[in-house]
C-alpha cells in the first residue's frame, strides 16, 4: 500500500500531550498529527502555543495551563473532557531539570522540579485513570529518562524525580492492566531540546563532542510504535539512547 493510500495508524484516536509547545512533546504532538490523531497540546507557555495553532488550525486543540498551579492542573482533565468527551492516550511529558550539585540547587528550584516532575504527573493519571477506566481502553505514556534507570551524577535532583517515576509507571501499571488500560515509560538519553541549556556545560560539552544527542523526533517515533501496537500488547519501559553515550 502507497504512504498516500495507508489508512492512518491514529485515526479516530484522541491524544493529549502536557509540555507539548517544545521539544519531545511537540514531536510525540507532530507525530501523532501526522498519524490523523485529534491532538490537544498543554503548555504553559501561550506564544508557543498561538504560532502552533496558527500553523496547524483546527486539527490543534490547545490549552494554556500551568500545571504547577494546583488549580489548573486539577481543572486540566475536566475541562479537556468536557470540550472533547474522550481521551484516547494520555502523554505525560512536561517535565523540568535541575542539574548540577545538590548544594548548587535552591529549596525553591528542587520543590519545583519534583513537583511538576512527580506530583503533577500522579495528578493528571490520576484524573484521566476514571475515564479510561469507564471506557475500559486507554494509552498513558510518560516521559521518563535515562536517568531514571542510571546513578546520573552531575544532577542528582533531577534523577532522583526519573527514579520516582519510574517506580510509579511500574506500580500504577499492575492497577490498571486488568481495565484494558496500557501504562508506558520512554526513557531517553540527552536529547537536542531546549531543556539541554540547563545542562552543567562540562557535560553538555563532552555530549556534543562524542556525537551522543538525539533529536526529539527519534523519541516520538518510539512512542508512536507504542501507541500503535495491537491491544493485547504492552511495551513497557523504553530506554534510548545514544549509541555513543557511556554510563
Ligand atoms: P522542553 O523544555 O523543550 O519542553 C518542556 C515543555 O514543558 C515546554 O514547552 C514548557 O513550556 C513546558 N512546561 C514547563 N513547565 C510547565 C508547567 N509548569 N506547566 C505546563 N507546561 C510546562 O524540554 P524537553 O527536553 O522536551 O522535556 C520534555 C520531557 O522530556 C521532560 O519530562 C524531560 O525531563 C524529559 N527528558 C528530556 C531529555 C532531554 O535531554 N531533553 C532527556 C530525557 C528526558
Amino acid at each position: 500500500m502507497s504512504d498516500l493510500t495507508r489508512e492512518k495508524a491514529l485515526t479516530g484516536k484522541v491524544a493529549v500531550v502536557t509540555g507539548g509547545a517544545s521539544g519531545i512533546g511537540l514531536a510525540s504532538a507532530e507525530i501523532m498529527l501526522a498519524e490523523g490523531a485529534t491532538v490537544v497540546i498543554v503548555d504553559r507557555d501561550d506564544i508557543a502555543l498561538a504560532n502552533l495553532k496558527e500553523q496547524y488550525g483546527d486539527e490543534l486543540h490547545t490549552v494554556t495551563a500551568d500545571l504547577l498551579d494546583s488549580e489548573q492542573c486539577a481543572a486540566l482533565i475536566p475541562r479537556i473532557l468536557e470540550t472533547i468527551q474522550v481521551i484516547d492516550i494520555f502523554h505525560a511529558n512536561a517535565g523540568l531539570y535541575v542539574g548540577g550539585d545538590l548544594t548548587d540547587a535552591s529549596h525553591e528550584a528542587i520543590d519545583r522540579m519534583l513537583n511538576l516532575n512527580i506530583n503533577v504527573v500522579m495528578k493528571n493519571v490520576h484524573d484521566v485513570l476514571p475515564h479510561m477506566k469507564e471506557r475500559g481502553t486507554g494509552d498513558i505514556f510518560i516521559t521518563s529518562s535515562l536517568a531514571g534507570h542510571f546513578p546520573t551524577p552531575w544532577e542528582p535532583v533531577y534523577a532522583s524525580s526519573k527514579w520516582a517515576m519510574q517506580c510509579f509507571v511500574q506500580t500504577i501499571r499492575r492497577q490498571v492492566c486488568s481495565f484494558g488500560v496500557r501504562v508506558g515509560s520512554v526513557s531517553p538519553g540527552p536529547v537536542i531540546t531546549s531543556l539541554l541549556s540547563d545542562w552543567p556545560e562540562e557535560k553538555l560539552e563532552e555530549a556534543k563532542a562524542s556525537g551522543s544527542l538525539m533529536e526529539a523526533k527519534e523519541v516520538a517515533e518510539t512512542l508512536l510504535f507504542m501507541a500503535t501496537r495491537p491491544r493485547h500488547v504492552t511495551i513497557r519501559d523504553v530506554v534510548i539512547m545514544p549509541s555513543q553515550f557511556d554510563l
